[in-house]
């Protein structure tokens, strides 16, 4: 490799789950640093989310945009990732200002990258910067060196794929073989045309002897790192993975993890089967419970559904039935996977290959777009993994033009084919346009908020009428809020999710508050009071764990027994009790579930504060599509008439419902309108937040959050 770049760096050792380093690279500069962390930092931000946000507060300002040279992509794991003992640690966040939403974002990855890059010494790396040309990171625990090299130019890497050189660059940095000691991070082509890139995150199964991937996602990561001309990141360490965090109490470590490891073993095949089925058995249930997005969200259950259950995916191609946990030790063991699948579609039609995953999220993509065939959603899953798309946006912005297309919006000189829901020639077109920057992809790889503006223009233009009239029919049915996606739940009966969906901090991602299967399915939380404080409750939970480097699927996937007894099962806190143990086993803390709460409350503030200096920050940017809150048009409404009507004459108490359908449904939207505009109140006021949605001056002070920056933003506001 052609190193631009080196210094040498005595590693530091992981003690009590951290390094109390950042690694720090200026890709202008060509300037590598390593920077100490003083002993309050760690208190104060935790790790993961937290460091990022910390990092994109003060190196970034209110003009900072993701393509601008100081915005700063951030990946971090956390002071429990990285051990072997404990279920799920491998999960590390990837941060920056995003392409889609323009404020923070971050996105949580599993596979190896976290834990190596901890054990190569580092709790976090932190690029800043834009290279004048293609480069790759080596983080060499080992020999002791970080380096910037030219990416290299690989003979067998396959058209600018993300998998494909991601594998030959593992290969290349441990002299032509794989092994388990090395990781990367790779973004791949289809980042550099879409706003909503990924970055793959690659490591060796032993098992399966091959190189796997896992994905961080969501809004736009891997379009920063191509946009950085980052083509890779890789971290190499031969440490020992076992303690690898030298807890302070290893035993309390192993109780803690044998503890919960004995939950998942007990439970999962009882409940989920997500370690036989992985994630794609959701489906089944949420096409059950009316949640499954059918034809861009309007319908949550079809008879076709059934071709992309869990079972087809089972007997047609998970054909090794491995233990499949994208770190070591995790028994929960979701991430499916399948060998040797041929393709049939696409430029590498013919060609065999390992496909990781389908997850639930790209199955309901696809369904998103109206098609229920299991080969589409195996190639289109590999397609995005490779060209490096997020397979949610990919499908969310495919659906709302094919909507488009179907309201007579846009036509076919406008889009080059019959954009028709079910189509799956023109969705294969344009995925392949969208990840080469070609046709009408060029278009729709902008997402769904650019989109309607796109559609708006268009329409106006041709037909007589005003950006504004059009834009107001679209914003019933664009998916997104803030500028992200939806992810794969109809929320149109969970007035939690609405909430869970709204006021998601980096846009509608369903990690910060998953509260439709323990409201629409379960019905833990009936009262109107319940889903508010829920709304408090669970992103704050679950912030914990993106600052912490856990996956949350072995606390609220696997439901422990000795919730039922607890006064709310739905928080299954004798499961979150394992992991505080975990916690002060690992760093020597004497915590409790509260401090734990406390000290993620912090973190959400702070990243609230970003939202509100990045212009997202208000009530206005709570708001979610009418499509989000019940039937937007009356072909929704039909397809669930009994079920609106029961909910309608249950508001209307000892009046009338309405003798025209429409009449009925327009009233409904009505009534859910204003229920959301209740929770707003309700929910800020819980989470310290004015009537506009700003954090008020005393919530920013009790978390030590009140630093200039901060008290001039309130100011401007007011507060
Ligand atoms: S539950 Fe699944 S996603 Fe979570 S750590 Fe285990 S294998 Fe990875």
């Amino acid at each position: 490799m052609d190193v631009l770049q080196q210094i040498r760096y005595g590693p530091a050792r992981v003690a009590g789950g951290y390094t109390d380093r950042i690694l720090r690279v200026d890709l202008s500069a060509q300037e590598i640093t390593i920077q100490e962390l003083p002993p309050d930092f760690k208190t104060m931000y935790v790790g993961g989310r937290g460091y990022a946000l910390k990092v994109i507060w003060d190196g970034t300002t209110r003009d900072t945009r993701y393509d601008s040279p100081e915005n700063i992509l951030v990946m971090s794991s956390g002071p429990l990732g990285n051990e072997p003992g404990f279920p799920g640690t491998g999960k590390f966040i990837v941060g920056s200002i995003s392409p889609l939403t323009d404020t923070f974002i971050d996105s949580n990855v599993g596979g190896h990258f976290g834990p190596t890059l901890k054990r190569a010494g580092f709790d976090a790396i932190a690029v800043s910067g834009i290279a004048e040309k293609d480069v790759v990171i080596i983080v060499d625990g080992d020999a002791g060196t970080i380096t910037i090299a030219a990416a290299p130019a690989y003979d067998d890497e396959v058209d600018g794929g993300a998998l494909s050189f991601g594998e030959q660059l593992l290969k290349d940095v441990n002299g032509g073989e794989h092994c388990d000691k090395v990781a990367a991070v790779t973004a791949g082509k289809g980042a550099c045309h879409a706003r909503f890139g990924i970055i793959n995150s690659l490591y060796f199964d032993k098992k399966r002897g091959r190189i796997r991937s896992k994905q961080a996602g969501r809004g736009g990561t891997g379009t920063v790192m191509r946009v950085k001309r980052l083509r890779g990141i890789v971290a190499r360490s031969s440490l020992s993975k076992a303690n690898g965090n030298n807890a302070v109490d290893p035993k309390g470590v192993r109780e803690a993890g044998s503890q919960l490891k004995r939950v998942v073993w007990d439970c999962d095949a009882k409940q989920l089967h997500l370690s036989a089925w992985g994630t794609t058995g959701l489906s089944e249930y949420m096409d059950k419970f009316h949640i499954f997005p059918i034809n861009n969200y309007q319908y949550g259950q079809h008879p076709d559904s059934k071709k992309i259950f869990a079972e087809v995916f089972l007997e047609r191609y998970f054909s090794k039935k491995l233990p499949d946990g994208c770190y070591y030790g995790c028994n929960l063991a979701c991430a499916k996977g399948a060998e040797d699948v041929k393709l049939t579609r696409g430029p590498q039609a013919g060609r065999k290959v390992g496909i990781d995953g389908p997850e639930y999220e790209t199955v309901g993509a696809v369904s998103c777009m109206g098609i229920f065939d299991p080969q589409f959603v195996m190639e289109y899953n590999w397609y995005c993994d490779e060209y490096g798309l997020d397979t949610i946006s990919t499908g969310v912005s495919i659906s709302f033009f094919m909507e488009c297309f179907e309201r007579g919006f846009l036509t076919v000189d406008d889009v080059g084919c019959e954009l028709t829901f079910g189509n799956i020639e023109a969705a294969d077109r344009l995925l392949h346009e969208i990840a080469n920057g070609e046709g009408f992809g060029r278009i729709v790889g902008q997402g769904v908020a650019r989109g309607k503006k796109w559609v708006a223009e268009t329409y106006a233009s041709k037909n007589g009428t005003t950006e504004a009239e059009v834009t107001a029919e679209l914003n019933k049915f664009g998916m997104e809020v803030k500028g992200l996606e939806f992810s794969m739940y109809i929320s149109k009966e969970s007035l939690a999710q609405q909430g869970g969906y709204g006021f998601a901090l980096k846009g509608p991602q369903h990690d910060e508050a998953w509260l439709i299967f323990i409201d629409q399915v379960h019905k833990e939380i009936p009262t109107f009071e319940q889903k508010a404080l829920a709304l408090k409750w669970f992103p704050l939970i679950r912030t914990w764990f993106n600052a912490t480097g856990l996956c949350k699927l072995p606390w609220i996937d696997v439901r422990n027994p000795e919730a039922a007894s607890t006064p709310e099962p739905a928080k299954n806190t004798p499961s979150l009790a394992h992991y505080v143990n975990y916690l002060n086993a690992t760093t020597g803390s004497s915590k409790t579930l509260q401090d734990v709460l406390d000290d993620s409350e912090r973190l959400y503030i702070l990243q609230k504060l970003i939202n509100v200096r990045q212009g997202k920050g208000t009530r206005k940017s709570d708001l979610i599509p009418a499509r989000a809150m019940g039937p937007a048009y009356f072909n929704e409404y039909e397809a669930r008439a009994e079920y609106y009507d029961e909910w309608l004459k249950e508001q209307l108490g000892n009046d009338t419902l309405p003798a025209r359908p429409e009449e009925r449904r327009r009233l409904l939207m009505e009534k859910r309108a204003a229920a959301y505009q209740r929770l707003c109140d309700v929910v800020y006021e819980e989470k310290g937040f004015t009537a506009d949605a700003i954090p008020k001056r005393e919530t920013v002070e009790r978390f030590g959050l009140l630093d200039e920056q901060a008290a001039r933003l309130l100011d401007e506001f007011g507060v």
